[in-house]
C-alpha cells in the first residue's frame, strides 16, 4: 500500500466532474470568456471541497492547502485548443470507449487538472498536515502563448518546487527555446505573385497552401507540431518549390526567393546557417509556419526552437545577416527562453521515487522542443506526465484520449507526488 492508491477512492467522482468541465468549451484562442468561466468553475470546485482560493484576472487561479513558509504547487490548464472536425465520439463530452476516455482536454490539460485538484482533498481528507503549503495552480490562457501565468507570477510568489502534467513520463527537465520570427517585405517590384497563403498557426506545419500568379495552385502537405517539423511536410514550401520551376524566383518577390533559397523544406536551419545541437536537448529547429502574400501585406512565420545552450541573439543576428540581401525586415513576434533544471534538484529525486512506487521503473529524464508552463517557473520546475509511453493521446488533434487505467495511474503518481511534497523536510 501507499499513499497514492488513495485517490482510487475518487474515481466515479473526477469521471463526473471531468464530464462537466469538458462540457465548457474554453478554447482560449477564440473564446477567452470561456476560458475564464472554466478557471471559475474549477475554482469554485476547489472552494467546496473547503479549500482557500484567488482567481487573478480571470486569466489564471490556484487552491491552497496547508501551512508554513515555504510553497510547492502543480500547475495544469483549464483552456483547451479547438476540436476539429472528424471526431468519433463527441468532443466536448467526456466518453468512455474500449477502456478509454475521450474528449477535448482529457489529456491536455484538464484531466490532470480535475486529478490534481482531488489528489490536493485526498490530503486534506487523510487529516496530512503538510511541511509546506500546496498549491494548485490554473490556467486559462496556455494554449495561447502562456500569459496567463505571466500575469499571475507578477502579483504571485513563485514555487520553491513544482511540476506541471501536460507532457509525457517520466520527467522533462529540459525545453528548448522558441524563438518567433516575422520576415516581412515592403519592396515588391517586378512581384508577379498576385496572393499566397499557407498556415493558420505559427507553431504548426501548414497542410496546405495556396497561390495565384496568372492562375490558382494548391498544394497539400501533412501538418505537424511546430517543435517536430521534421515529422511533417511543409505545403508553403513546396508551393514555393512549383511556383519557382514555372516563374522564376524574381517574379515571385523578395520574400519567396529568401524563402525558397535560404530554407526551402529544411527543418534544421543549415543553409540559413543556424544549425546547432547539444547533448541535453538535440538539435535546432526551423518550422516555415504561416505565409500571407497579397497586394497589402507580405510576411511570413518561422517558428525556431533552439537548444538549451545556445544563444538567441546570435541566432537572431545570422537570420539578419541573411535577409539583408533581400531587403527584408526581421522582427521577434514572440520568444520563450529555454528550460533547464538540474538533474540533482531534490525535486527531481522526489518525482523519480513517486514514478517508481506506483509503476515499479525508473522515470526517464528528456528533454522536449514543445513549451510547458515549466518554462515560467525560473528553473524551479519540470513537466512530469500525464502520457505514458506507447499510449497515442492525439494531443490537439481529433479523438483526443487516453487508456482509462493510464489515466489513474497517472492519478496515483500525482498524489504520490504531492504527497512527497507534503512530507518533504
Ligand atoms: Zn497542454
Amino acid at each position: 500500500m501507499f499513499f497514492g492508491e488513495k485517490i482510487l477512492e475518487y474515481k466515479e467522482e473526477i469521471l463526473k466532474d471531468l464530464d462537466e468541465l469538458i462540457r465548457i468549451k474554453s478554447v482560449s484562442a477564440s473564446d477567452k470568456e470561456s476560458a475564464s468561466d472554466a478557471l471559475k468553475w474549477i475554482l469554485s470546485k476547489a472552494e467546496s471541497m473547503g479549500f482557500v482560493t484567488k482567481n487573478i484576472q480571470g486569466v489564471a487561479g490556484h487552491a491552497e492547502y496547508g501551512e508554513g513558509e515555504g510553497l510547492a504547487a502543480v500547475l495544469a490548464h483549464v483552456d483547451v485548443v479547438p476540436a476539429g472536425e472528424g471526431w468519433s465520439t463527441e468532443p466536448y463530452e467526456l466518453t468512455e470507449k474500449d477502456g478509454r476516455l475521450y474528449g477535448r482536454g482529457i489529456v491536455d490539460d484538464k484531466g490532470p487538472a480535475i486529478v490534481a485538484l482531488y489528489c490536493l482533498k485526498a490530503l486534506k481528507d487523510n487529516g496530512i498536515v503538510p511541511n509546506r503549503r500546496i498549491r494548485v495552480i490554473f490556467g486559462a490562457g496556455e494554449e495561447i502563448g502562456m500569459n496567463d501565468m505571466e500575469t499571475y507570477f507578477e502579483s504571485e510568489e513563485m514555487p520553491d518546487m513544482a511540476f506541471t502534467p501536460d507532457s509525457e513520463y517520466g520527467i522533462c527537465n529540459c525545453e528548448k527555446g522558441i524563438l518567433q520570427i516575422e520576415i516581412s517585405s515592403e519592396n515588391n517590384e517586378g512581384m508577379y505573385l498576385k496572393r499566397f497563403h499557407a498556415g493558420s498557426a505559427v507553431n504548426a506545419v501548414p497542410s496546405s497552401a495556396d497561390a495565384f500568379v496568372d492562375r490558382e495552385f494548391n498544394a497539400a502537405g501533412r501538418a505537424s507540431h511546430g517543435s517536430t517539423p521534421e515529422l511533417g511536410v511543409n505545403a508553403a514550401a513546396n508551393l514555393i518549390k512549383t511556383l519557382a520551376d514555372i516563374y522564376g524566383y524574381p517574379s515571385l518577390g523578395n520574400l519567396c526567393e529568401f524563402l525558397g533559397k535560404e530554407i526551402g523544406s529544411e527543418t534544421d536551419g543549415k543553409t540559413l546557417e543556424i544549425a546547432c545541437e547539444d547533448e541535453q536537448s538535440g538539435k535546432l529547429t526551423v518550422n516555415l509556419g504561416k505565409i500571407d502574400i497579397d497586394e497589402n501585406i507580405s510576411h511570413a512565420f518561422l517558428d525556431i526552437r533552439y537548444p538549451v545552450t545556445a544563444d538567441f541573439t546570435e541566432i537572431l543576428k545570422k537570420i539578419g545577416e541573411k535577409a539583408a540581401p533581400y531587403l527584408l525586415k526581421v522582427g521577434v513576434y514572440n520568444h520563450e527562453m529555454p528550460l533547464q533544471v538540474s538533474e540533482d534538484m531534490p525535486l527531481i529525486d522526489l518525482l523519480k521515487k513517486s514514478y517508481k512506487t506506483v509503476t515499479g521503473e525508473e522515470a526517464k529524464i528528456y528533454s522536449t522542443g514543445g513549451g510547458t508552463y515549466a518554462r515560467t517557473l525560473r528553473n524551479r520546475g519540470v513537466a512530469f506526465g500525464p502520457v505514458f509511453e506507447g499510449d497515442t493521446s492525439n494531443i490537439h488533434d481529433v479523438d483526443e484520449s487516453m487508456n482509462k487505467e493510464n489515466f489513474f495511474r497517472h492519478a496515483q503518481i500525482c498524489l504520490e507526488a504531492m504527497y512527497g511534497f507534503a512530507e518533504m523536510k
